[in-house]
């Protein structure tokens, strides 16, 4: 125990940040001993869909807890409901969760683990006189339960006799009674005014195969009824969740105090959900997504979810800063989505070697650079990190540069090429533009520069120019195709737009432009999800649709948030 305090002090002084406010409940309850003083956590995904940047939050805030008081952290698959569930979701959310970064060693379970031991505790609470069999219609439970500022009335099953009820519910577990036609109903107060207290669904009937038990059950609990009881058996001691379950909170003690006599408890303790700005964060409505086509997939590099960040080259480091930049907070708010992006970022900054890629080729001919020289130019690789040491990159009479980067009529703060001016190309030589060539459309096809022999890069040259241009040559580079990316949604908060706005019509039509760049040929033998620095462009990681013959890369951030910018 001793060791634990003192090795969570060591981790606060390195980590300066005060105390979160479930730092703070966890560490007040092993001073008090509760639950012998020990933390464990769980990570409790429903497998219907692929895990969102929101569960990251939720990963990183479980494990983070589990690892900061030598505690434990157990992947817990909340599968009560065979209709929206798959064993695919179930691999995806594994996946995910190791990529992360955490490990839950031996301890991964599944709610379906315990429908044996929930249902004798529906047995448990029938014999005690709490909990019934309802045969009334979902509409009449649901009028008859009322509003929260007058009592609702009780159902004429209410006090049917303890023996009938459990000659029905072990009817109801044998199959006998089709979907729908009864529920087992925990009796508490019908005139609580928390609603959820309102003799709240226990069991419900469900003739649906299950993804693991098959069709051994059909009735299963309800959230409510599974939740609280399978945080008890894995012997969770802090059971965090989203403020939608604080509502909830009165009837996962009323079971747990109902049913255990023991003296532990988990105890459960909210936390908001994660918003961001310009992102819909519901597996219901990133699945209207995949299943309308409207994206290619759960993975599609601008979908929030982690096999979708994963794939548009963001790093499980950057994911993981991000989730203990923002915090926890006990009220919901929405984070602007550049903290998440400044994030990537600042990790890929550190890891990414840098290339020269140019997304919108113009050529540019140095006119008295000898025909058919080469030379191999040493470049760095990453000047944040010298270890990387560098790259050998080919200059040619030929090169590209970015269309961007040449204006026949420039203004005078533009610090790039026009007639008459010089630029540094970077890591080769000065150069500067005499002429170009127009077509008939008025577009310009060439420029034509000549380049000063003495302000070869590292040659020592003291002459001095204000704009550096990245370049590639002609004869070398390699052609890829490139997927720039932008928002898949237009509005800062595409969820509630009005209310009655369908979220789908807040799309981005242009959150995908497909381009073909030219890259240095060392890029070659690029591998899938290896990330890289176009250098004055953005982070691109290679899409793993790339094969032999062609190269595919995905746009993960640009270098700066022209986004924020743009939207001033
Ligand atoms: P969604 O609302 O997106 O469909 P969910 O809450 O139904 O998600 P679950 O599989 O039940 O998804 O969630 C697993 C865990 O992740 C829960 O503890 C839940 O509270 C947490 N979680 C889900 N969304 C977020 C979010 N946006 N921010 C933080 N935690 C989240
Ligand atoms: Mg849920």
């Amino acid at each position: 125990m001793n060791n634990m305090n003192s090795n969570s002090e060591e981790k606060n002084q390195g980590n300066s940040r005060s105390l979160n406010f479930l730092e703070s409940i966890i560490e007040e309850d092993i001073k008090n001993g509760k639950n012998k003083s020990r933390v464990h956590t769980r990570f409790p995904p429903e497998p219907n869909g692929y895990l969102h940047i929101g569960h990251a939050k939720s990963i990183c805030l479980n494990f983070g807890l589990g690892e900061k008081y030598n505690g434990k952290t157990n992947l817990r698959f909340d599968d009560t409901n065979p209709t929206k569930e798959e064993d695919e979701y179930v691999h995806s959310i594994i996946e995910d969760v190791k990529w992360l970064g955490f490990d839950w060693e031996d301890r991964q379970y599944y709610a379906s683990d315990y429908f044996g031991q929930l249902y004798e505790w529906a047995v448990k609470l029938i014999r005690k006189g709490k909990a019934y069999v309802e045969e009334q219609s979902a509409e009449t439970i649901s009028e008859q339960r009322g509003v929260p500022t007058r009592p609702g009335t009780e159902s004429p099953y209410r006090n049917r006799p303890i023996e009938e009820n459990l000659g029905l519910f072990e009817r109801m577990r044998k199959g006998e009674f089709p979907d729908g036609s009864k529920v087992l109903r925990a009796k508490i107060d019908m005139a609580s005014p928390n609603m959820h207290m309102r003799d709240p669904v226990m069991y419900r009937i469900l003739h649906a195969t299950h993804h693991r038990t098959g069709d051994d059950w059909c009735i299963y609990p309800m959230y409510d009824f599974a939740h609280g009881q399978s945080d008890y058996l894995e012997g969770i001691t802090h059971s965090i969740c989203t403020l939608e379950f604080e509502i909830h909170r009165p009837l996962y003690d009323w079971f747990l105090d109902n049913i255990i006599e023991t003296e532990y408890r988990p105890r459960q303790i909210e936390f908001a959900r994660l918003n961001l700005t310009y992102t819909v964060m519901s597996k219901r409505k990133l699945l209207e997504l995949v299943k309308g086509n409207y994206v290619n997939g759960w993975d599609d590099p601008r979908m929030p979810t982690i096999s979708g960040l994963r794939r548009r080259g963001y790093t499980p480091e950057s994911i993981r800063n991000f989730a203990d930049r923002i915090g926890v907070a006990k009220r919901d708010n929405t984070i602007d989505v550049g903290v998440l992006e400044f994030s990537v970022r600042e990790h890929l900054n550190k890891i990414a070697p840098r290339v020269f890629a140019v997304l919108n080729p113009l050529k540019l001919i140095i006119t008295n650079y000898p025909e058919g020289q080469v030379e191999e130019l040493d470049i760095e690789l990453n000047p944040e990190d010298e270890t990387m040491g560098s790259r050998k990159v080919p200059f040619s009479r030929e090169i590209y540069i970015e269309r961007d980067d040449f204006m026949e009529d420039p203004p005078r703060k533009f610090f790039r090429l026009g007639p008459g001016r010089e630029v540094r190309l970077k890591g080769a030589y000065f150069v500067k533009c005499e002429n170009y060539k127009k077509d008939e459309a008025g577009n310009i096809t060439e420029v034509y520069c000549t380049y000063d022999p003495e302000t070869k890069s590292g040659s020592g040259s003291t002459r001095k120019v204000k704009g550096t241009l990245h370049w590639v040559s002609v004869d070398h580079a390699i052609d890829a195709e490139v997927r720039l990316y932008d928002r898949l949604f237009k509005t800062e908060n595409p969820d509630t737009v009005d209310g009655e706005v369908d979220f789908k019509d807040n799309m981005n039509p242009d959150s995908l432009k497909t381009i073909t760049g030219k890259i240095e040929p060392g890029i070659k033998g690029a591998k899938a999800l290896d990330k890289f620095q176009f250098q004055r462009l953005g982070y691109f990681c290679v899409d793993p649709d790339t094969t032999e013959d062609k190269l595919v890369f995905n746009r993960t951030v640009p270098l700066r948030d022209s986004w924020a910018k743009k939207n001033k």
